[in-house]
């Protein structure tokens, strides 16, 4: 039978499979799987939601203009630089699709965020992965992959899964080293999270370099990941190339009008970073007092090794934290099938993980 075939690197492609939903049936669930804020969206952001229910029947403003210039105001960027996408995830595509032709390079590092991999493929391109060292990217094994073909270097900053930063000092090395023709797509998505003097989300390396651009997203620490929505900062040719192939409309009018609530709600924010920065602490603390190894993280989740023993495992792990409505997220796809990614929860989700935890380990000793 013949029939359309898709472009062989689609083929590729092992479709990405999101973090488990909350189940429903076991009592109270906590969904710890996807890096979702425990604080909830900004009052302000869901106000501003209901304001606009009366206007969809109407198409959205297509370049997004209002939330990029509230974007702009906040962070002190020039609004025409900056692009919407549906999730940062969007921004990565076209990303991918203007600049990587088929039989051409997407390079990232290891334990890097999937989807590079996958944005790469479906561009027709051939994913190159750079090794790691200690669960962290590493800029000389990055650099020694570029060739000829390398189109796009991918970095997430701090990285998914693995709660992982670079320093300000290695990026800057990283992006001085390219050559001018590579793109180097800083992907930000849990900079606000960010509490160290040596990080910076890539701004000021966007403003230095012709070949930097930044992405971010309101699905992080803003609370809105199920409106879709993310963003690109990036010099005036990237963001013209983006912008020649994006749908007229990828932004809906509704998360336009929840993402200027949301980024002006500066005390919203605060109080995320001010919870995580009392939880992540002591939820590392508290793992590795059950001997458990978890990895240095500056992000929202941390990364748990489970050792590789009958009983103690990590998919005996996640069945039993899921039994007891603490749904964590397994990473086998990432070469990491020892490790749970567990989100930074309420105080009341933080407890009962760390008392599962310790249920756990003494269960099957
Ligand atoms: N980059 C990284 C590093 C992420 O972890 C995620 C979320 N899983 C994204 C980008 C995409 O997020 P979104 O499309 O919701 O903006």
């Amino acid at each position: 039978m013949t029939r359309p075939v898709p472009r062989p690197t689609v083929l590729e492609i092992d479709a990405y499979v999101p973090g488990k939903s909350a189940a429903p049936g076991a009592g109270r669930v906590f969904k710890l799987s996807a890096n979702e804020t425990p604080l909830g969206p900004s009052p302000a952001a869901v106000q501003a939601l209901r304001d606009m229910a009366h206007e969809i029947a109407i198409y959205p403003e297509g370049s997004s203009r209002v939330l990029r210039e509230a974007i702009g105001a906040h962070y002190a960027l020039d609004p025409a630089r900056i692009i919407m996408g549906a999730g940062s995830d969007n921004i990565l595509e076209l990303l991918a699709l203007a600049y990587i032709g088929p039989g051409e390079e997407g390079l990232y590092s290891q334990y890097g965020f999937l989807e590079y991999k996958i944005v790469t493929l479906a561009a027709g391109g051939v994913p190159v992965v750079a090794p790691e060292k200690h669960f962290t990217a590493d800029v000389d094994a990055l650099l020694e992959r570029v060739t000829e073909k390398t189109k796009i270097v991918f970095l997430a900053n701090p990285n998914n899964p693995t709660g992982s930063y670079l320093p300000a000092s290695e990026v800057a090395r990283l992006a001085e080293n390219l050559p001018p023709q590579v793109l180097l797509v800083l992907d930000a998505a849990y900079a606000e999270y960010v509490v160290r003097p040596d990080y910076e989300a890539g701004i000021a390396l966007v403003d230095k370099h012709e070949n930097v651009v930044m992405t971010r997203t309101f699905s992080k620490i803003y609370g809105l990941a199920g409106l879709r929505l993310g963003w690109a900062y990036g010099p005036r040719h990237v963001i013209d190339a983006l912008n020649r192939i994006r749908s007229p409309f990828n932004i809906s009018t509704a998360a336009s009008a929840a993402g200027v609530a949301a980024v002006q709600d500066v005390a919203h924010i605060q109080a995320a970073v001010a919870h995580n920065e009392k939880w992540l602490p002591w939820l590392t603390r508290e793992v590795r007092g059950l001997g458990l190894e978890v990895l240095p993280s500056v992000a929202n989740f941390i990364a748990i090794r489970f050792p590789d023993r009958p009983g103690r495992s990590a998919a005996e792990a996640d069945r039993f934290l899921t039994s007891r409505g603490l749904v964590l997220r397994g990473v086998g796809s990432y070469g990491m099938a020892d490790f749970l990614r567990l989100t930074i929860g309420v105080e009341e989700a933080n407890q009962r993980v760390v008392a599962a935890l310790g249920d756990f380990m003494a269960e099957t000793k």
